[in-house]
């Protein structure tokens, strides 16, 4: 089976919709390379790991 020529662009994928933080009232807009429901913010992990703490 040959393999297709890369030079025909693909245009399968529809551009991603802007999404927001999953947070309420968050209006934080995610990068569409960022798989994450929450901003930088609100990232779950990000709260545990620096809950009630300075790490800087
Ligand atoms: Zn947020």
């Amino acid at each position: 089976m040959p393999r297709a020529r890369a030079s025909a662009p693909v245009r399968s994928v529809p551009p991603p919709l802007a999404r927001t933080c999953a947070e309420e009232g968050c209006t934080t807009r995610l990068s569409v390379y960022n798989d994450a429901a929450h901003c930088s913010l609100h990232c779950p992990a990000e709260l545990l790991r620096t809950r009630g703490r300075h790490i800087a």
